[in-house]
């Protein structure tokens, strides 16, 4: 347990969210939980975490995400640790939410200096559905802007996911967006259109040759 890397929950603390301010003490080892010296409070060291409220081990929750992450069927976890399916899913899903919050307070604030960021779909085939998949890359640091899931490959798919890339940019700067070239994502950062040379390989190619290896259109948007 390591008080310096916590901060208090408490929503009615002067003291919350600090971190290093040395009002976190170790309330009960045994039991993972920190006291705070100002409210008096205690609270789980799995709080604001995704294994707030869960009673099975940490080991295990991690091995069981990461293999859900890496790809592993629902079925063969099941099978190989002995857990019910419903709770399996649970967990992806406490996980999914966590990412979530983490990308948001941390990657979505407005800090990034991105410069060039390449987006693109996939689809993906399910079992009697077809569901899209965009997501948003920061070329030079090959960071994860965002994601967005939608059942249909439309112009609300690529607003809610350059939303996102506005979200991490730093405001008013120009930024240039690689993309398969999809008329949606040009109509929707506006501003600027680069006509590429359409060919095979590296005959459409412009620059960053390894980056835009489909890419066809690119367009220039200032972030505000
Ligand atoms: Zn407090």
């Amino acid at each position: 347990m390591e008080p310096s890397e916590q901060f208090c929950p408490n929503s009615t603390c002067c003291a919350r969210g600090q971190i290093g301010q040395g009002n976190i003490v170790i309330h009960d080892r045994k039991r993972q939980r920190y006291r705070c010296k100002i409210c008096q409070q205690t609270f789980s060291a799995r709080r604001g975490t995704m294994f707030e409220g869960l009673r099975t081990s940490t080991e295990l929750v991690v091995i069981v995400v990461t293999l859900l992450a890496f790809g592993c069927p629902v079925q063969a976890i099941v099978q190989a640790y002995g857990l019910d399916e419903r709770t399996v899913a649970s967990w992806r899903e406490r996980a999914g939410a966590q990412c979530q919050r983490v990308h948001q307070a941390i990657v979505e604030q407005g800090q990034l200096e991105l410069i060039h960021v390449q987006v693109d779909e996939i689809r993906v085939k399910a079992r009697s559905m077809v569901a899209w998949m965009g997501l948003a890359m920061m070329v030079s640091t090959r960071l994860w802007l965002g994601g967005v899931v939608s059942r249909t490959r439309d112009t609300s798919l690529a607003d809610r996911l350059l939303q996102q890339v506005r979200a991490c940019s730093q405001a008013a700067c120009a930024l240039l967006v690689c993309t398969d070239g999809w008329a949606a994502y040009v109509r929707r950062v506006g501003v600027y259109e680069i006509p590429v040379r359409h060919g095979r390989g590296r005959e459409q190619e412009p620059l960053g040759q390894e980056l835009t290896r489909r890419g066809n259109s690119m367009a220039t948007v200032a972030c505000s």
